[in-house]
């Protein structure tokens, strides 16, 4: 049976497994990534994880045919390095690819974790059997990968699906990226818990202020549970973040006239509460042929994507 490594390297944890074309992950395992000892422990602790995981496959499995690493952004995918993510501080141009090839051999195959993300749902995903789907994280940040007749599009500088800083609101938030009023100062986790926390100011009655978290906050998690007893400032919390996802929903409409696309987790978690009014707002601000032909849908690999998306990388390559 021929088989990949996968190495999903998060800003918390850091997944090593071996996969198969077929995406069955063998012998995962996972570590707490040991951000503060900088990225040299955290690539001698991959390369460990990465042994025990050779050696449970050994006697069943030929050698792997190649690694697939999944990794925070902004990176350079040809050499495999990677420049500064904000998840993982003091990382600035660490060689990820080199230092696995020297390390095991093995041609080494690293990409930004939402373009990983997006193969991985048009291979095993939402995407299965189309050939334009655009895919979007929706997390902390907000991340994007596009693919175009079946292949991932990175764009010049590899800067392409950065569908998070797309201008919403020229005036609107500051955004970590410096700009202002981008979708993922908008819509993203942080976004979604400011929100949530005017709405209940706002709304002394909701039931928001009663399920506060242990240390007091209003996150968005708070604000799901109370929409899901459909408490009207809790869910106005996602029609309001809605409003503006469908806007950027629609701008990828516009642009690239998709047939699937599929969003991750928040949007995994809060399903119709957040993707109805998004899609009302998508369908208002695009074309009637463009949105007909499109499915907005939540991502269909929930907590296998970051597997999945590394073994991608592998089963891309060359691509
Ligand atoms: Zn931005």
């Amino acid at each position: 049976m021929s088989y990949y490594l996968t190495v999903d390297i998060g800003g918390t944890k850091t997944a090593c497994a071996a996969g198969t074309a077929a995406a069955e992950i063998l012998h995962r395992r996972e570590h707490p990534t040991p951000v503060a000892q900088g990225p040299e422990a955290c690539l001698e602790r991959i390369a460990r994880e990465l042994r025990h995981v050779l050696r449970e496959m050994r006697g069943t499995s030929p050698a792997p045919e190649a690694v697939g690493v999944a990794c925070g952004g902004p990176l350079d995918s040809r050499t495999g390095t990677i420049y500064s993510p904000p998840n993982l501080p003091g990382w600035d141009g660490v060689p990820v690819k080199a230092f696995l090839e020297e390390r095991f051999g093995l041609p080494t195959f690293v990409e930004n974790d939402a373009n990983a993300g997006a193969l991985a749902e048009h291979r095993f995903g939402a995407g299965r059997g189309k050939r334009n789907l655009i895919y979007l994280t929706l997390g902390t940040g907000i991340g994007g990968g596009i693919i175009i007749d079946g292949r991932l599009y990175r764009g010049t500088t590899d800067d392409a699906g950065e569908i998070g800083h797309t201008t919403i609101l020229p005036d609107g938030p500051e955004c970590l990226c410096g700009k202002r009023g981008c979708l993922e100062a908008l819509v993203a986790g942080p976004a979604i818990q400011a929100r949530a926390q005017r709405l209940a100011r706002e709304h002394p009655g909701s039931l928001m202020n009663g399920l506060v978290t242990r240390s007091g906050e209003i996150t968005p998690a708070v604000a799901l549970q109370a929409a899901k007893q459909r408490d009207w400032a809790a869910c106005e919390v996602f029609r309001e973040t809605g409003l503006y996802l469908g806007i950027g929903i629609a701008n990828l409409i516009q642009v690239l006239n998709p047939e699937v696309i599929a969003l991750g987790t928040i949007a995994v978690h809060a399903r119709n509460l957040l993707l109805s009014p998004a899609r009302r707002s998508a369908r208002r601000h695009s074309w009637p042929r463009a949105w007909k032909a499109v499915r907005v849908v939540p991502s269909k690999l929930g907590e296998r994507v970051g597997d999945l998306a590394a073994l991608c990388c592998a089963l891309n390559a060359g691509a």
